[in-house]
């Protein structure tokens, strides 16, 4: 399917198969598809690595904010995907552990990373034709992006597919714990004071509950024929 230079911005709650739908859009219109959530998960692994944020989640936010321009945090492109990386090293594993899930939402929260994050955001969508998935994208970071979806789904079925991903992973994780995790990540998510997570008013909503990753891409196709006609 032809698209045309537009910017995809796909938000929503935790766990809602929000990169699993962006990246297959992407390869589907030869987009390139960028994990806005990676790129926090990175600085949150930084923060760890570095003693600026305890085991407790104190954080020392000064210490932070002088060190995150020494942060070399980017994505490698390989035929199989974008891969996260600190300098050369890919983090894209240590960047989905508990540990990290469990501390990102707090220093996403933080607006010096915020800027640091966006900064990168803005770079890579500069030339268009990005999907691009987050919790502020279609209101903070593309608030002009031509196409918004928003993406909600139950908390069972959440926890359901994070659960197995991790299980996939060859980690034992325990059901209430992953459950807590995207609640509580929710909860700092939507609630916090700098671009909270939260629906455009224009984006469209998509309840993927009771729904195949297929219907998913045909809903989204047929929201791009009505807006901007078939192309192919
Ligand atoms: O998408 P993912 O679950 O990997 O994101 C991890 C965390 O990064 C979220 O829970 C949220 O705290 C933060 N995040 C954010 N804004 C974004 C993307 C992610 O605050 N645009």
């Amino acid at each position: 399917m032809q698209v045309p230079d537009i910017i995809i911005a796909i938000d929503g709650y935790s766990s809602t198969g929000k990169s699993t739908l962006a990246k297959l859009l992407a390869k589907e219109f030869s987009f390139l598809y960028l994990d806005s959530g990676a790129l926090y998960r990175g600085v949150t692994l930084f923060a760890q690595e570095h003693g600026y944020i305890t085991e407790d989640g104190v954080i020392d936010e000064e210490a932070l904010r002088s060190h995150l321009g020494e942060l070399d945090l980017h994505f490698e492109y390989t035929p199989e995907g974008s891969k996260t990386f600190i300098g050369d090293r890919c983090v894209e594993a240590e960047i989905r552990s508990l540990r990290v899930s469990g501390q990102v939402s707090p220093i996403s929260a933080i607006a010096f990373v915020r800027a640091f994050v966006d900064d990168k955001l803005h770079e890579a969508g500069a030339a268009k034709r990005v999907v691009m998935d987050g919790r502020d994208i279609g209101t903070t970071v593309f608030p002009d992006a031509e196409l918004k979806i928003f993406m909600t789904a139950s908390t069972e079925v959440r926890t359901r597919r994070r659960y197995d991903e991790m299980v996939g992973k060859g980690e034992t994780p325990d059901w209430e714990e992953v459950k807590a995790n995207l609640l509580e990540r929710d909860y700092i998510d939507s609630h916090r004071e700098v671009s909270p997570l939260a629906r455009a008013g224009d984006a469209f909503i998509l309840d993927n509950s009771d729904m195949t990753l297929k219907e998913e891409v045909v809903w989204t196709e047929g929201l791009i024929h009505g807006r901007f006609g078939i192309l192919d």
